[in-house]
């Protein structure tokens, strides 16, 4: 029998800027996330909103995050470095980069943040994803410095080298790991304190290793101008796909299967109720995914699938599920 899936949903809260700017933010977009939330609410989904400092200052937005809280979802940090004070480096592309900055810099920033969504929200974040996915080693010793118990900013398969510098996360885990402090944030610390939580990322064919192979070698310099890992993308030979309807369609999504076993038994106390929660999670697997588009991926899922099996107690038998009844049942532990 097949297990079922557990998935979790998080939603990078942000501003509308697509475009790194410290001059000129707007955060209208947060005015729709009270139908997003609806919309999990009738599938049974309870989600991460990872907000960025942008927001939680604009006045009128952080009512609609509590709100959001109040109705059971978990409010936690998401870093934008180039517009979370202090401001002390140059605007470069380098720094949007959170790893890039001196690790002092670094935990001021996410001091900050915390403070300011403590403040905003009503209750401290323990969850986070980095801006651009730009953990590294000191960024972790900064969460676990301000209390921070799950990351959710690994993106296995991925590397962010050639985009300002970023992280590579080639050779990460595809599971939940432990990271500690400095360490490569692709090697499990076993007595690591803070829980990672990678996005879903696999290949379209398993076992995802192999394929990956492929996929890199494709993609090497030399063979670019050939276009050869776009033909084979399309072609169905070989793609990568993130559970991310910001960046793959719904059914490239629904093929994602080999990516997801689960956390590990002692992670799972960090892991029910949203990213960030406190008792042991129901079920033997996670998927997190991130998404802006969520609401199309949600109404085709929803298309093929009954609403007796959505929520059940007995899951659904796909790769995408929404979270038990029990789950859902269960009391929300604040995030203070
Ligand atoms: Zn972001």
């Amino acid at each position: 029998m097949t297990e079922p899936t557990l998935l979790i949903v998080s939603i990078d809260t942000e501003e509308d800027n697509w475009r790194p700017r410290r001059d000129g933010v707007t955060v209208e977009n947060i005015r729709e996330l009270p139908r997003l939330d609806g919309l999990f609410q009738r599938l049974g989904v309870r989600a991460t909103y990872f907000s960025t400092y942008q927001v939680a200052i604009h006045d009128w937005a952080a009512p609609i995050l509590r709100e959001l809280h109040g109705g059971g979802a978990e409010l936690g940090a998401h870093l934008h470095p180039w517009n979370t004070p202090p401001l002390d480096e140059p605007f470069a592309p380098r720094n949007t980069m959170l790893k890039n900055l001196p690790a002092a810099l670094q935990l001021a920033k996410l001091e900050r943040l915390t403070a300011t969504l403590r403040e905003a929200f009503g209750g401290r974040p323990v969850s986070f994803r980095a801006g651009r996915y730009g953990l590294g080693p000191d960024s972790v010793t900064a969460l676990i410095r301000c209390g921070y118990r799950v990351d959710s900013s690994v993106t296995p398969f991925v590397s962010w080298e050639e985009y300002d510098d970023g992280p590579t996360f080639i050779g990460a885990p595809l599971d939940s790991y432990r990271l500690a402090g400095g360490a490569d944030v692709r090697i499990p610390q076993p007595e690591g304190p803070l829980v990672e939580l990678p996005m879903s990322v696999g290949y379209n064919r398993p076992p995802s290793g192999a394929w990956a192979r492929l996929y890199r070698a494709l993609s090497t310099p030399a063979l670019r101008p050939l276009h050869l890992r776009g033909i084979a993308s399309r072609a169905g030979i070989v793609k990568r796909i993130a559970l991310s309807p910001e960046t793959d369609s719904g059914a490239d999504v629904s093929l994602d299967r080999d990516v997801h076993r689960g956390p590990r038994p002692r992670d799972r106390a960090a892991l029910r109720n949203g990213l960030g929660g406190r008792d042991p999670a129901p079920d033997r697997a996670v998927a997190p995914l991130r998404c802006r588009g969520l609401p199309l991926l949600a109404a085709r899922y929803a298309a093929r699938t009954t609403s007796r099996r959505v929520g059940s107690h007995t899951g659904v038998r796909s790769p995408l599920m929404a979270r038990t009844e029990a789950d859902r049942a269960a009391t929300f532990p604040t995030t203070r």
